[in-house]
């Protein structure tokens, strides 16, 4: 077993899941990058990310949509650092649509990366966790855990079930020192939000500010993004001996969002 911690974050070549596993590496922790994305830029990010904080950071390309990749992202992780004592379940996407004309396989593809990804992550990780007695997991879930939109019927049940299946796992680790905490983000300008801009700025014949301030942060009372910087801070929070009792929460970072 390895002396230091050991990170697997999914989702981490871009936004909120590169934030995090920057500063889980920053806090000492070797990390596991993983995601889509330029196969030189991604390999930049690796290797500047190591040579700042002189953990060990690799990359698996694991697409998260099929389950054999996702627990392979997790046993791969193993093999290579002993053991994964950090899972956070970051990758997601986004298809904005009315019920009647959502298309189907958006539906399919949501769910599974949203929701079931996590699952099929967590279910190979959870017994070496339980067996070295000590774990945590931290979900990326979002304000549309607790509440819902219009438009985004696969995204907001996604992120509903991951608030379940957080719960289940933070009772089912409890005696064996494993943690499963979800946080739940308002809106934080990443490339997933940058790409319903355009869209929405045709859809309601809005410029970008008024998209902005009226759509995206209409119900964010603090009027502003949340910062990538502020999730990925809290997550390290999360992972750390004074988060021990925090087990099955869903943590808002929304500005007020969802108190309203
Ligand atoms: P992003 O699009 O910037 O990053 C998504 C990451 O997931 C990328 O690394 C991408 O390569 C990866 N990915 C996409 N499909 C994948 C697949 N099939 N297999 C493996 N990796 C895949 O998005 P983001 O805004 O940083 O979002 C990250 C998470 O935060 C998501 O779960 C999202 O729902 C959640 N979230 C985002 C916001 C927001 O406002 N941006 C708010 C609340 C919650």
């Amino acid at each position: 077993m390895g002396a230091r911690k050991a990170a697997v974050v999914t989702g981490s070549t871009s936004g909120i899941g590169l934030g995090i596993a920057q500063a889980l590496a920053r806090a000492g922790m070797d990390v596991t990058l993983n995601g889509f994305g330029d196969a030189a830029a991604i390999e930049k990010i690796r290797s500047d990310l190591a040579a700042e904080t002189g953990v060990e950071v690799r990359y698996d390309g694991a697409n998260l949509m099929k389950a054999e990749d996702a627990m392979g992202l997790v046993t791969r992780a193993e093999a290579a650092f002993g053991q994964v004592d950090v899972l956070v379940n970051n990758a997601g996407i986004q298809h904005v649509s009315p019920i009647e004309d959502f298309p189907l396989e958006k539906w399919d593809q949501i769910i599974a990366l949203n929701l079931s990804s996590s699952f099929w992550t967590i279910r190979a990780a959870f017994a070496g966790m339980k067996a070295r007695k000590w774990g945590r997991i931290v979900n990326i879930a979002s304000a549309h855990g607790l509440v819902a939109s219009p438009f985004k019927g696969a995204y907001v049940a996604a992120k509903h079930g991951v608030l379940g299946l957080t719960k289940t796992v933070a009772l089912e680790g409890a005696k064996d020192g494993v943690r499963c905490n979800a946080i739940c983000p308002g809106y934080v300008l990443t490339p997933l939000v940058e790409g319903q801009i355009p869209d929405t700025m045709k859809a309601r014949g809005m410029t970008r500010e008024q998209v902005i301030n009226d759509v995206l942060l209409a119900a964010q009372p603090t009027k502003e993004f949340v910062k990538v910087e502020d999730i990925a801070a809290l997550t390290v929070f999360l992972t750390s001996e004074a988060a021990n009792q925090f087990n099955g929460a869903a943590i808002s970072l929304d500005g007020g969002w969802t108190v309203q």
